[in-house]
């Protein structure tokens, strides 16, 4: 596009990944959020509040679907012609709770369904994973969920591919996912085959970790396999984290040869030109 031209600018600052006080682990309320959202210059926002199966978890039927719903209904309207606003989950898997997943899906009239590992055999994924069975069995088993994940055909998106590094890394540094880039294949080649999306998670670049999940090899190799769905998420769970790092996840999309991100409007892809 040419400076000048009579082709209006279209924003690519979405973040299709953050969460309200809908989530318990969530500080700020949807208008707070929205209104952060509007400060950073984002043109549209997705909220994906926890959905969690795992009966550990606290966010375990914490959700008041209905209410979140008309909130976030509300907020859209409320922001029209200043930011868009649609409504998601972030929906938890373990292999053992597909059907679960699938019966709160169905008949559900939702924008996005991120799809996420959190808990693996009942364990947390932030560390009695790693106590449990050790760095390279947890690992295994982990990515042994995320491709029940991709193989489901469930999901919109696929979360933070690789999150127990994040985890992991606070205990041990860097995890070699080298040892695991057959699981990671098998993974990719899953979600392109369904059209399934992945997401590139910015939340690890304000961890220890510091690399985005998936990091670049990941997204260079899901690339290459010819993966071409990419959304965009901050993970944000208060204001302060809204859009957190999308310009750089959208260069770094960009420099990996990637000419959209995507959107989702119920439950179908759009696309947002980066190129
Ligand atoms: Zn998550
Ligand atoms: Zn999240």
């Amino acid at each position: 596009m040419s400076c000048g031209s009579s082709n209006h600018f279209v924003s690519p600052l979405v973040d299709f990944h953050v969460h309200s006080t809908f989530s318990p682990d969530a500080d700020d309320t949807i208008d707070a959020m929205c209104e952060a959202a509007a400060r950073a210059g984002l043109r549209e926002i997705c909220f994906t509040d926890h959905v969690d199966f795992e009966p550990r978890d606290e966010s375990h039927g914490y959700l008041r679907f209905d209410a979140y719903q008309a909130a976030v209904e509300q907020a859209a309207t409320k922001w029209q012609g200043v930011l868009e606003v649609r409504v998601g989950v972030e929906a938890d898997y373990q292999t053992w709770y597909t059907g679960q997943v699938r019966e709160f899906l169905a008949g559900r009239r939702l924008d996005f369904v991120l799809g996420s590992v959190h808990w693996v055999d009942s364990l947390s994924t932030t560390g009695e994973i790693f106590d449990r069975y050790g760095l390279e069995e947890a690992c295994r088993r982990y990515f042994e969920n995320v491709l029940g994940l991709a193989r489901s055909g469930l999901y919109d998106s696929l979360a933070h591919l690789d999150f127990i590094k994040r985890y992991a890394f606070e205990r041990c540094g860097a995890l070699p996912l080298e040892a695991f880039s057959d699981e990671i294949e098998t993974i990719l080649r899953a979600i392109i085959e369904r059209g399934t999306a992945l997401e590139i998670n910015t939340s690890g670049l304000r961890h220890p970790v510091r690399e985005t999940l998936p990091g670049v090899e990941t997204l260079r190799l899901y690339r290459r396999l010819g993966g071409e769905l990419i959304t965009l998420g901050s993970d944000a769970h208060r204001t302060r984290d809204m859009g957190f790092a999308i310009p750089q996840a959208i260069e770094l999309a960009r420099s990996l040869g990637f000419r959209n991100v995507t959107v989702f409007r119920n439950r179908k892809p759009e696309f947002v030109n980066i190129a």
